[in-house]
């Protein structure tokens, strides 16, 4: 039998802060948010600190580098008050596109994760089709696919007819088809132009993969949703101009979002030089005016998701000397609630409650996971970080707790600290250690009613 028991302090609920409040839990589970309790419940006192529900990264890579794996990603997650993770389908050595592969993965995670984990699933680009209706009914939260050949058989672009196809299943299962938008044929042909011209240094990869190739992909996926009424989600947007198509998309009735990442928020191609091979992601850094207007999107609420874009690769992956022999994407689960806190909430761009649906709420609706996760309400999971907006701390990657080693974020001061993770009413991270036993995390499946989710605040 367990018993009731308390946090008391700020308590971030949906729409308001509850100052000096108790959050009430018990098998797991919220009960209720009190102005006082009981004298005999154990209370655990965070006074003076916020209690925001635990992050929902909608973008994580547990095995596009093998030398990662759930259980140093998901300690990560742990380590940056992330409580549960959207993973993705890209395995460094097969894709997650039937349902042999996607049960393995499932009993994979349920011995090796610290946090909650939801599974994105993929089609494979011939004779895949028939597997969304399995997967979704193994509780796949969506079907990635791609625009871009990023690798023929790690990470292979979806042809656009196989893709509409696609959208008309999905639709069925009530499941988004969620897109890494860059139009292959833009970016191969500057990536071969460049390396004829020996233009190899950092910026070149920039230049390589132009908006053009970000917007075009991302209005093909947009009107593909619009026209078959279907759900899509953009993954990692880079640039003001992508996110008004989504915007106009949503004004005609389309059942569509988006998401930027933490890198595109802080960094600049301006900072290419500096990090080198650390700085190259796709789709790329942009310009600083871009970065800008991002925040002010954000600040505005005209975007609906901030994730990570998770991608822990092993250093040796980052020291070639010409950009484009290195692999991309950055570490980064640890410091999405942490960076977002001190560059959002700490520099007053945007409130704590638009932090919660950014980094919670909306992602965890989006991916299906809204009955149970992104927000402290009566009979949702007891996920809960204790934040003290009072410290400060710095980002060093030797501190964290992903496999990588590395950040791009490395000396970065932030105001604001996580001091506890709680996962279902449990602490798995204590302000310096993960103490989450792997194995604890659990598979969520997806469940997904009739709404159109894109309705209000996404
Ligand atoms: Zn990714």
């Amino acid at each position: 039998m367990s018993t009731l028991k308390a946090i008391k302090g700020n308590i971030v609920s949906p729409n308001q802060v509850c100052f000096d409040h108790f959050l009430l839990y018990k098998d797991g589970k919220v009960v209720s948010i009190e102005e006082t309790v009981a004298s005999d419940i154990e209370v655990f006192d965070a006074s003076g600190k916020y209690v925001l529900p635990g992050a929902v990264d909608a973008h994580v890579h547990c095995y596009s580098a093998l030398t990662e794996g759930f259980e140093a990603a998901t300690r990560s997650a742990a380590g940056g008050g992330v409580t549960t993770i959207v993973e993705m389908p890209y395995d460094a050595d097969k894709l997650i596109c039937n349902e042999k592969v996607f049960t393995d993965k499932i009993q994979l995670l349920e011995k090796e994760s610290v946090v909650d984990v939801a599974l994105l699933a993929t089609i494979a680009p011939e004779n895949g089709l028939d597997q969304i209706p399995i997967l979704s009914e193994a509780g796949a939260c969506g079907f990635k696919i791609s625009l871009f050949n990023t690798h023929p058989v790690r990470f292979p672009k979806i042809e656009e007819g196989v893709l509409a196809e696609a959208f008309q299943l999905t639709k069925a299962a009530r499941r988004p088809i969620s897109v890494h938008a860059e139009t292959d044929s833009i970016v191969r042909k500057n990536i071969e132009k460049y390396k004829d011209q020996g233009f190899n240094n950092p910026i070149a990869h920039c230049l390589s993969r132009p908006k053009l190739a970000e917007s075009t992909a991302a209005l093909t996926i947009l009107e593909m949703a619009f026209q078959l009424d279907a759900k899509a989600h953009l993954h990692h947007t880079t640039f003001p101009h992508v996110f008004e198509l989504v915007e106009h998309y949503k004004s005609l009735g389309a059942d569509v979002t988006a998401e930027t990442c933490t890198h595109y928020l802080v960094f600049s191609e301006e900072d290419m030089d500096r990090l080198g091979a650390l700085g190259k992601i796709n789709p790329p850094l942009r310009s600083e005016q871009d970065r800008l207007g991002l925040w002010e999107l954000l600040s505005e609420g005209e975007i609906d998701i901030v994730t990570s874009d998770h991608a822990p690769w092993p250093i040796e992956a980052k020291q070639h000397e010409n950009i484009f022999d290195n692999s991309s994407g950055a570490p980064g689960v640890e410091v999405l609630l942490p960076i977002l806190y001190s560059e959002g909430v700490a520099k007053g761009r945007i409130s704590l409650n638009r932090l919660v649906q950014l980094v919670s709420e909306n992602p965890a609706s989006r991916f299906g996971l809204g009955h149970r996760k992104g927000k402290l309400v009566p009979g949702y999971d007891a996920d809960f970080v204790v934040l003290d907006p009072k410290e400060e701390s710095v980002v060093r990657a030797e501190n964290m707790h992903s496999n990588a080693g590395w950040s791009p974020y490395e000396g970065m001061k932030l105001q604001g600290q996580i001091q506890y993770t709680f996962l279902r009413g449990q602490v798995i991270f204590d302000g310096e250690k993960v103490n989450g036993k792997k194995g604890y995390g659990e598979y969520i499946p997806a469940v997904f009613g009739g709404e159109n989710s894109n309705a209000t605040t996404m």
